[in-house]
């Protein structure tokens, strides 16, 4: 937020809180610690720098910066949390640098500083991909001290107080961010009382009608339902006290605005129809004491059933504990109840900020470190976000986790798992291991078998069955819901992939080498020298792309044979065989027309033909063979597998014309074979980058089963070797294309 300044001095004299007073007056009694001084000294750099500017609304700029202090102080913030409220805009709207910060308030007061600074210039609502980026850097910058984002928080809290006094567009601009980002993350962080007031302030910006409605259905019935309330209260208490319950606090209370106009949305209710507006709260000493308490409200009102949540046994994920019921209130309508001790009550309000209350260890005792457990959620966000690449996966993933309704669930062992609503037994596999995931064959649910597909409800019992030869199926992509169990499955299979080229390589050099002796030959020396050759890290690498496809058996071969050669140059064993059926392949002629060169160098005048098993393009090397009926030359790409085994004495050296001649042929046929993820448009997809390449398709075949990828092939017709590898890597590059490969006549 920038300041601005207005000349005409203010209305209002700025007036310092009581308690910042107070502070001040300490100070100057020399009673002060170093906590007063640090809070003391904050204030009056702050006053200094921002004199002269002005908010939007005529008060002097510094009022903002000490009602900012003022909430984190409510909060119960430390002394270094406060000052850093003070200070959070100086960065921002004057000359002073960060290390002017950290010479005059430490190190920790600058980090806080310098991350608040950095959060405000994101721009939460520009493109998805900046988006992303600004989310990552906000939750790196919340991993490595939680305050920041707490000083952020409150910020954004007065500054939503204070919007009126902005144009309308603004209003609508940090109101949407506020609810989309900020009340989820207050949420998230336990701050209750942030998280209710942020989604109000939201609510009357961004649906001010409805806002109204809300605000008056409220005071229309104001009170008779007081009246009501107190009828119930005394009837509680009374009990209550009988029991011996120490009852520190026992009152109604309207629910937030923003809550009833949520509860009326997801029940399609009218206004009129609304009675649930307000809820009774139980306040005690301790966790006994709130299922005794609980005990009373259901014998003095009937509750409804399934509206019970017990999460003291079940906290939430932000820390939140109570119980929550439902009952028929004295009007015959639904009144909640809660029952809470003292302590929760404040986590409820406070969240992670309450634990700096509890804590006073320094600095470092509301940062998220590894063994602070119970922020897993947040650990699991910076996790995802090294496994998701893509911008809108990750923006999806991370609203989810911000609005997701948890779903709790039970290993047999009695072990709570947090899952996000709609969860399937998978998910939960993949929670618990990887491997439980990837060898998953089955799922017990409360003892009976179940579907794996089946959402998971509440206090479900999930037992995983496994066994050592089940797999992931793709089909589970369908409907896992977790980011985690989504990459696991995914890397699953790219990994399965290799040792099923792994294992199809080895069968292609079994074939060329016989069975025995191939263990021995792959782990022997020229093996290895042969790897490299090739290029390829291990001769594990080698195998698996010779299974892949991405080099020739015979190319192995021969390197093989070099290699061996190389080290014994005596024995010699060269007894090729040729291969009678050559002839047979399916060929592609090419036209000559007369006058025009040939795009083929090296054969001129002579009748030649591009053989059908390989399709060679323009740009590729080739080699020539004499063909012993009367078709001429053959064309070959070189290691092609049918010419390696072809007496050297009948290939011609040949070339492709480098000059564009006129007559020759503008496209070439190529027949490629695409695994895919089988998804509904996937084909679509991939053609479309062959449209834009203006790539003709002449023929495309789609193979699918169930739990195996799509099978597709296709025909095109391609210029050259640039254009293919071009178009192959742009198909490559999809994310549901699992393996692309060039398919030569007698692959499989
Ligand atoms: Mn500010």
């Amino acid at each position: 937020m920038s300041a601005t300044s207005i000349l005409e001095s203010p209305v209002n004299q700025f007036q310092l809180p009581s308690w910042l007073q107070e502070c001040m007056l300490k100070q100057q009694s020399d009673q002060a610690d170093e906590h007063i001084d640090l809070i003391c000294r904050a204030f009056n750099f702050a006053y200094q720098l921002h004199e002269g500017q002005y908010r939007k609304s005529g008060e002097p700029y510094i009022a903002h910066p000490v009602a900012v202090a003022g909430l984190l102080r409510d909060l119960g913030g430390d002394d270094v949390t406060i000052a850093a409220g003070f200070l959070h805009d100086i960065v921002e709207d004057t000359e002073v640098t960060p290390e002017e910060i950290e010479e005059l308030f430490g190190a920790d007061v600058r980090r806080l500083v310098e991350g608040v600074t950095k959060l405000s210039k994101f721009n939460f609502s520009s493109t998805t991909e900046r988006q992303a980026e600004n989310f990552r850097r906000m939750f790196l910058a919340m991993a490595k001290d939680i305050r920041v984002i707490i000083v952020k928080l409150a910020d954004r809290l007065h500054n939503m107080r204070t919007l009126e006094h902005l144009k309308p567009e603004k209003q609508q601009r940090i109101s949407l961010e506020t609810r989309e980002i900020f009340a989820p993350l207050a949420n998230r962080l336990g701050i209750g009382r942030f998280k209710w007031e942020l989604e109000d302030l939201c609510f009357k910006y961004l649906e001010p009608e409805d806002y109204n409605k809300v605000k008056v259905l409220i005071s229309d019935r104001r009170e008779a339902r007081e009246a009501r309330i107190e009828q119930m209260t005394e009837i509680l208490r009374s009990r209550l006290d009988k029991l011996g319950v120490n009852v520190l606090e026992l009152k109604g209370r309207p629910k937030h605005l923003y809550g009833i106009y949520q509860k009326m949305q997801r029940q399609n209710k009218e206004f009129e129809e609304i009675y649930d507006i307000a809820a009774l709260r139980i306040i005690v000493e301790t966790n006994e004491e709130c299922y005794r308490s609980l005990a009373v409200v259901h014998d003095a009102f009937k509750p409804i059933p399934g509206r019970f949540k017990d999460y003291i046994g079940l906290p939430k994920p932000n820390l939140y504990q109570s119980l929550h019921t439902t009952v028929v209130g004295l009007n015959g309508r639904p009144l909640e109840v809660q029952i809470r001790t003292i302590e929760m009550h404040h986590i409820a309000e406070y969240g992670i900020a309450a634990h700096w209350k509890y804590k006073e260890t320094g600095s470092s005792d509301t940062q998220i470190n590894s063994d602070d457990e119970k922020f897993t959620w947040l650990r699991q966000l910076l996790d995802w976000q090294n496994d998701l690449k893509d911008a809108q996966e990750y923006i999806d993933s991370l609203k989810d986790n911000l609005f997701e309704d948890d779903v709790y669930v039970f290993t047999p062992n009695g072990d709570v798992m947090v899952l996000a609503q709609g969860a399937t037994p998978v998910d939960f596999a993949y929670r618990i291991h990887t491997e439980i995931g990837n060898h998953m064959k089955g799922a017990r649910v409360n003892g009976r078998w179940s579907a794996l597909d089946l959402p998971l409800s509440n206090g479900d019992i999930v037992e995983i069955i496994t066994q050592n030869n089940s797999h992931p199926s793709l089909d589970w992509l369908n409907f896992v819901v977790s980011p985690t169990a989504r990459n696991r499955i995914r890397q699953w299979y790219k990994r399965s992939r290799r040792e099923e080229n792994l294992a199809r390589g080895r069968g292609l050099l079994e074939k060329e080498m016989g069975k025995t002796g191939i263990d021995s030959l792959l782990k022997s020396e020229p093996m290895q020298i042969t790897a490299q050759k090739c290029n390829y890290q291990s001769v594990d690498d080698l195998v698996a792309a010779l299974g892949y496809g991405e080099v020739t058996l015979n190319h192995v071969v021969n390197r093989l044979r070099e290699v061996i050669k190389e080290e014994q140059p005596v024995e010699q064993v060269t007894e090729e065989q040729e291969i009678a059926s050559l002839s047979s392949t399916v060929t592609t002629e090419v036209p000559q027309s007369k006058g025009s060169k040939s795009p083929i160098t090296g054969i001129e005048g002579l009748l030649y033909h591009l053989a059908g098993c390989c399709k060679p393009l323009p740009g590729e090397p080739i080699i020539g063979v004499v063909t012993r009926g009367s078709r001429g030359i053959s064309i070959h790409r070189q290691g092609c597998t049918n010419v390696e085994q072809i007496p050297g004495d009948r290939f011609v050296p040949v070339n492709w014309n480098p000059i564009d001649e006129p007559g020759r042929p503008l496209t070439y046929p190529v027949d490629i074979q695409i695994e895919a993820i089988d998804r509904v448009g996937v084909l679509k997809d991939i053609l479309s980058r062959f449209s834009d390449q203006n790539i003709n398709v002449r023929n495309a075949g789609v193979k699918t089963s169930p739990n195996k990828p799509a099978l597709i092939s296709l025909s095109i017709d391609i210029r050259d070797r640039q254009q293919f590898e071009y178009t192959i890597n742009r198909v490559k590059n999809m994310s549901d294309i699992l393996n692309i490969r060039r398919v030569s006549q007698g692959d499989n």
